[in-house]
């Protein structure tokens, strides 16, 4: 088998674990298998890089950013490739440029428009183990870009895709992925498997085992996804299509994302076209709106408010700001203090009662919804995010996931 296996940042957190990393690798070749590894940088490096830029400037140029931001990745890469040469298995190193990965120009959070596997494929052939530093690739100019936080796990699941790989494993700090963080709740429990669309939500809205856009891909493809612990030999969790799976419970898992501002926009100028005009620029810029509510027009303006990833809230404010400026918004309101928690399964296609269910577990706690969104399965609820941890563990234990 070709088997793409991805280390995560606390899996290559330092020398020994690399060290325990080679010797996983060496493993699976000892089993027979070919193996392509993606690696993250070690866990904190990201973080104390964007530090590093932020020291300089308050908004640092992207293009440099992602220049640096890849340095990361390269030393893992790097680094496990030199282990396992000395081990007696030869290997090769690559960037993401190197690994033939081609992105979109949106520093910071693009997306992979395509891959060449050539250059893998012929290390590969030549038996080495290629190492590809994960969460990076190039432009169409060659500039160098980094795919999003979490990123290297939609490197891995597009390496496997590109490469035709019979199977892609996620190897992190917990042993799968489970009805609730564990950190969170301790009474979470693994799942031998979840479809990729309850996945894909629980990403979407705050699980961080996995990237979403991974997840998106994974299903596009058709790959077949495990996540599993790089300190453990148990079995991970299989993440397949919805009619490999037996059981559908109502509600397979709870997300949280704390994560979150809510914008207000007051005044808004009551015509057709303006939710259009405003959220159109928001995508643009590749805000990720959610939870959007508009209330009931009267004296010719309405409210309209949403939710975005904190960390575009400044990009979100400028462009209110120029609404504003065009007398299309009386005024704004921002609140960094809120949470979302979410409810997701696929079994809620055919389930009446489970919104209730879940505000009521709410209420039983004290907890104020301060703004909902549903699909057909999940459902979002915007509250303090002082209550976020609580509001986790009344939702899983609500719908009985600890049994
Ligand atoms: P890595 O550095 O390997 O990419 P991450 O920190 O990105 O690892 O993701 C692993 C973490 O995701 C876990 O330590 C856990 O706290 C968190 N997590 C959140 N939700 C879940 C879930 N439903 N199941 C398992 N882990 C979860
Ligand atoms: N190192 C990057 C991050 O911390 C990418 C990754 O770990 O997947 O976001
Ligand atoms: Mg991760």
């Amino acid at each position: 088998m070709l088997i793409v296996q991805k280390f995560g940042g606390t899996s290559v957190g330092d020398l020994d674990r690399i060290q325990n990393v080679a010797n996983r690798v060496q493993k699976t070749v000892n089993e027979g298998h070919q193996v392509v590894v993606v690696v993250s940088a070690m866990s904190g490096e990201t973080n104390k890089l964007i530090a590093y830029a932020e020291h300089f400037s308050a908004t640092p140029s992207v293009a440099e950013v992602d220049m640096l931001l890849s340095s990361g990745e390269r030393v893992t890469a790097s680094l496990l490739s030199i282990a396992l040469n000395e081990m007696g298995l030869p290997s090769i190193a690559m960037t993401g440029r190197q690994a033939g990965i081609v992105t979109t120009s949106r520093h910071t959070k693009a997306r992979i428009e395509n891959i060449d596997p050539s250059s893998m494929q012929k290390a590969i052939n030549a038996g080495k183990i290629v190492v590809v530093a994960g969460f990076q690739g190039v432009n169409e100019e060659g500039m160098v870009t980094t795919l999003g936080r979490g990123g290297s796990d939609l490197s891995a699941v597009a390496i496997a895709g590109a490469l035709k790989a019979d199977l892609c494993e996620i190897y992190t700090d917990v042993d799968g992925i489970y009805t609730t963080d564990p950190r969170i709740e301790p009474k979470a429990k693994k799942l031998e498997r979840i479809s990729y669309e309850e996945m894909l939500e629980l990403a979407s809205l705050g699980a961080k085992v996995l990237q979403n856009r991974s997840v998106e891909m994974a299903k596009k493809l058709n790959v077949n996804l495990v996540t599993r612990s790089s300190f453990s030999e148990a079995e991970g969790t299989l993440i397949t299509k919805e009619e490999n799976i037996m059981e559908q419970p109502v509600v397979s898992g709870v997300a949280l994302d704390r994560n979150q501002a809510r914008v207000s926009l007051v005044g808004v100028t009551d015509r057709p076209g303006i939710a259009a005009e405003i959220f159109n620029a928001l995508a643009l810029e590749e805000i990720n709106v959610d939870v959007i509510l508009q209330t009931v027009a009267h004296d010719g303006t309405t409210n309209i408010d949403f939710t975005v990833p904190t960390n575009e809230l400044e990009n979100a404010k400028n462009i209110v700001k120029s609404f504003v400026e065009k007398g299309e918004i009386k005024s704004s309101d921002y609140n960094e203090s809120i949470a979302k928690v979410s409810i997701v399964g696929v079994g809620m296609k055919s389930h009446a009662g489970v919104a209730a269910k879940a505000f009521s577990a709410m209420a039983a706690e004290n907890i104020n919804i301060r703004m909902i969104s549903t699909s057909e399965i999940k459902v979002s609820m915007v509250i303090e995010d002082k209550y976020s941890e609580l509001a986790v563990r009344a939702l899983h234990s609500a719908f009985e996931l600890d049994k």
